[in-house]
């Protein structure tokens, strides 16, 4: 495996490096608020990053993400993960670049299962970056397990009903249009019950409960939405993929998603050590700068290794999908969302308790990553879940031992060796 990469594409991860931190940063604070960032209509924001998105064209950077056919440059994923450490230093860069989720995965749904009238209407303009979109899976009463969720579509002449409820359908109130899960095949196996549509966002019918907000959000400013579909109808052609394939079509975005929220942690990774680094060689207690205390060499040594596991980790599970059949990294996306949890959390936490007091402000960026973690550990699937199916690959491939002790039981093995090559039994 060979992570390197040519120093043209060198040259573009500088440049990234270096207009991220310069020109998009400040845009982190002087638009905190996750709403600013989905909402189309802010002209304040929208004015301010316009300019920004233009660089990045004028660089060929723009949604790299996606395949040439779509206008992206058809870079791997190791080239995306390297990109995407340096985006994910930023809450706006995603936007800035033309990758923020869940426009992404969307976008990929779209381009793989929608019609050409609807690529028309919505791929097109979601890909340009001037409308946002919204994925509707999770339910109130079921989210990490799809096979409890409830809301239905059923068939009445030309159209699809829709009826039932979502929760947490980020970004619902900016959205053109959403993606809805909801089960058409109650008879079928657990796995093929649902299907997937596309329902614009003027259907009559849809109805926002709530904009809850995240740990991270001002509480009147919330952007994960509590949906009720009421009899929401939509045409026979708003199926995306065929009845009952949903699970199969909502796979299509979630790895992707996955793998990328795992590359971007890596860079928020990397801000948190810098901070970490320079509070270590500016501060000073018992006459010595904190750098010079054994317990701070080893917050700062711990997290580099764990941070360098996880980094090597995703750059491997890029590696796999891009050199290996479809469907081979999976084990290992599973592993990155587990590991990603983690890791973002120890090296926060030790960059948090190294600023002390201004560590648990506002004053710093650390903050909001001290309020992302939980969010990192649930979302896409919680923690567990993950740690189930990678368990599950590898038992997969694991036999029982052939007697009563294990394989590995020297007693047993020593006695077959010695049996094999006509020895008399060691003695001692
Ligand atoms: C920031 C954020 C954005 C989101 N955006 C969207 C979105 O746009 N669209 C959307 O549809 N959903 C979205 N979600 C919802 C997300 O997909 C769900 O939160 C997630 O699937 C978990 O479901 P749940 O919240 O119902 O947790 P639950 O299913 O209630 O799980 C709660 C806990 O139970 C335990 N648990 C659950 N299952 C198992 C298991 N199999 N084995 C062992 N323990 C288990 C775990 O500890 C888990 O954390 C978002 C969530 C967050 C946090």
């Amino acid at each position: 495996m060979d992570f390197r990469v040519d120093p043209e594409f060198q040259q573009k991860l500088d440049w990234m490096n270096r207009f991220v931190r310069e020109e998009v940063e400040p845009v982190d604070l002087l638009f905190p608020n996750a709403s600013s960032m989905y909402d189309t209509k802010n002209e304040q924001a929208r004015a301010l990053i316009r300019p920004l998105r233009e660089q990045v064209k004028a660089q060929g950077l723009w949604a790299c993400h996606l395949p040439p056919e779509l206008g992206g440059k058809g870079y791997g994923q190791l080239k995306l993960a390297l990109m995407n450490e340096v985006i994910g230093r930023s809450s706006w860069a995603p936007t800035v670049f033309g990758c923020a989720a869940p426009d992404t995965g969307n976008a990929e749904i779209l381009a793989l299962y929608g019609t050409a009238e609807q690529k028309r209407r919505y791929l097109q303009p979601l890909l340009d970056g001037e409308i946002v979109s919204c994925f509707s899976m999770t339910e109130p009463q079921a989210g990490a397990d799809p096979k409890e969720f409830t809301c239905k579509a059923s068939r009445d002449g030309a159209e699809w009903v829709i009826e039932g409820e979502k929760w947490y359908s980020s970004n619902a109130r900016f959205a053109s249009f959403l993606i809805v899960m909801a089960v058409t095949n109650p008879e079928n196996a657990p796995h093929e019950r649902m299907s997937m549509f596309i329902v614009p966002a003027e259907t009559p019918g849809i109805v926002i409960k709530r904009n809850v907000a995240g740990m991270n959000d001002d509480p009147d400013d919330g952007t994960q939405a509590y949906i009720h579909y009421d009899r929401v109808r939509v045409p026979f052609d708003a199926m995306l993929g065929k009845p009952g394939e949903a699970f199969k079509v909502a796979q299509a975005r979630l790895g992707g998603g996955r793998i990328h929220h795992a590359m971007r942690t890596v860079g928020v990774c990397n801000r948190a050590m810098e901070m970490m680094l320079e509070r270590a060689v500016s501060r000073r207690t018992q006459g010595r700068l904190l750098a010079d205390h054994q317990f701070v060499k080893g917050m700062i040594a711990d997290s580099a290794i764990e941070l360098e596991q996880f980094r090597l980790l995703v750059l491997k599970t890029a590696w796999i999908i891009d050199n290996e059949p479809h469907g081979a990294a999976r084990t290992h996306i599973g592993m990155c969302k587990v590991a990603m949890a983690r890791v973002y959390h120890d090296v926060v936490q030790r960059a948090v308790h190294l600023h002390g007091a201004l560590g648990t402000s506002r004053d710093t960026p650390l903050a909001k990553m001290w309020m992302g973690i939980p969010m990192l550990a649930v979302a896409d699937g919680p923690t567990e879940v993950h740690q189930v199916q990678v368990a599950n690959a590898l038992l997969k491939s694991a036999k029982p031992a052939e007697g009563l002790f294990p394989s590995d039981h020297i007693p047993t093995k020593l006695a077959r060796i010695v049996q094999k090559n006509c020895m008399n039994p060691l003695k001692k």
